[in-house]
């Protein structure tokens, strides 16, 4: 496949900038045994998928850190520390959450897994239930109530109107995207995982949404309206700890630390499910990798201008919890950063755009083109639709004012969050190329004074 449009104009005007840095001509600099050792590491066997909060994540973050401090590296998040210890308390079910439908002698039982997932379900819930087939109805028809809304289809602006109406659960037909993460979202604790020393917005209390199966749609239309009732008892919090791991290149100049940047990545995926490993070699010790790579090559040299960090966060997979705590906590003035990248699957192909890294967000700050201007082979994300740069940790820096974006080469690839994210399929030799184009560019960020802007009007 072609490149994009943007891409190809992108690529034209890097060529037309500057010729002399192109990627035949820079000496290689990347050591290609030390990007596989790592990823050798972190997406081997023996770390079982890196779960959050787990020994095996725990195992990856001294590995991460023991491998900064090797490269020269300086700790970063406390005066002779690369970690940064966060506690998790997440809910969790004392039993199968499970939903009773009676009307009068009659019965219809679904259980969490087997015939329904209900996400986030508090631990009782109990109304008279009705049944629909269209959402247009009045809000008093279904305030209080447990709603089945019998569509042919998922409707997701149908079940929003009627829980804005108040109804207190909708049970509707499973969505493409529920039915493909069934079981993975069966599992999931009863409710958000606590962060120790953060204060987290609490979610807007709504009803709750069930999807169902087309077999437990089909049991309840021969039920007559009646009461319904919903059971997900809680067991005591599930207690665990996760890390940020942070090392710091201080620059040169006086005011180094003032105009700093800072690489990252996350280091945790998937873990152990059902007995499989999921290894997470793409997602993300990719990234994981690259940043470590930076690292060597900017610890190994002489200094530079700009202070850069290096932090590597766990349980990014359960909804950036280390990096939410680094933000509350941070090792450093999050004012002072000039810039931050973040690296995201970066060893799978993209058939849009072969060879190249996408910057989510790329038309709303100078930095990538600069990059690309100086070499770097990375070019617009041709997936605006999904709005990638507001769903990586980039997104909350970005929301404090640093210009904040992430790299990925295929952000979708076949491989997501399945099984077959294993070393097999991640392309070494286009991560060391990819991340051997942005060796340069990084260098002359960190010793130039060129600032990183937002677009006029494109600051998140
Ligand atoms: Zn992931």
């Amino acid at each position: 496949m072609k490149p994009s449009i943007l891409l190809a104009a992108a690529l034209a005007a890097a060529a037309l900038a500057v010729p002399a840095l192109s990627v035949r001509a820079a000496k290689p600099v990347v050591c290609a045994q030390c990007v596989k050792a790592n990823m050798q590491r972190l997406a081997g066997d023996e770390l079982r998928g890196r779960g959050c909060g787990t020994e095996d994540e725990h195992v990856a973050a001294r590995f991460v850190a023991e491998t900064l401090k090797r490269y020269g590296v300086a700790p970063g998040a406390g005066v002779d520390s690369y970690l940064q210890a966060v506690q998790l308390s997440t809910p969790t079910a004392a039993a199968t959450p499970a939903l009773r439908f009676s009307a009068g002698a009659a019965q219809v039982d679904l259980a969490q897994g087997r015939d329904m997932v209900a996400l986030e379900p508090p631990p009782a819930l109990e109304a008279p239930f009705v049944r629909l087939t269209d959402a247009h109805v009045a809000p008093e028809a279904v305030a209080g109530k447990i709603v089945v809304y019998d569509s042919s289809i998922y409707d997701a602006p149908g079940v929003q109107g009627l829980l804005r109406a108040g109804a207190a659960a909708v049970l509707t037909p499973a969505s493409d995207v529920i039915e493909a993460h069934w079981t993975e979202l069966a599992g999931r604790p009863p409710g958000r995982t606590q962060i120790a020393g953060v204060e987290r917005r609490a979610p807007r209390r709504t009803g709750v949404t069930i999807f169902a199966k087309p077999e437990a749609l089909a049991a309840l239309r021969g039920l007559p309206e009646g009461q319904a009732r919903l059971d997900a008892p809680q067991g005591p919090p599930r207690e665990r700890t996760t890390y940020a791991v942070t090392g710091v290149l201080h620059g040169w100049a006086p005011d180094a630390d003032r105009h700093a940047v800072l690489l990252s990545a996350h280091y945790d995926h998937l873990g152990v499910r059902d007995g499989v490993i999921f290894h997470g070699a793409n997602d993300d010790a990719s990234g994981t990798a690259a940043v470590l790579e930076f690292a060597r090559i900017l610890g190994s040299g002489a200094k530079h201008r700009r202070t850069v960090y290096f932090s590597l966060f766990g349980c990014e997979e359960e909804g950036g919890l280390a990096a939410q705590a680094f933000l509350a906590h941070p090792p450093m003035e999050i004012g002072d950063l000039a810039a931050n990248l973040e690296f995201e699957m970066i060893g799978v192909d993209d058939p849009k755009h072969p060879g190249f890294l996408m910057l989510t967000g790329w038309e709303r700050s100078n930095l990538g083109p600069t990059l690309a201007a100086h070499g770097a082979r990375i070019g617009p994300d041709p997936y605006p639709e999904q709005n990638f740069f507001s769903r990586s940790d980039n997104y909350q820096l970005a929301l404090r004012g640093v210009v904040a974006q992430t790299i990925s080469a295929w952000p979708i690839p076949p491989t997501y969050h399945a099984a077959s994210d294993d070393l097999a399929h991640v392309d070494l030799n286009l991560m060391d190329q990819v991340i051997g184009s942005l060796v340069a560019p990084v260098a002359w960020l960190l010793d130039s004074d060129f600032q990183p802007a937002w677009t006029p009007g494109q600051k998140p």
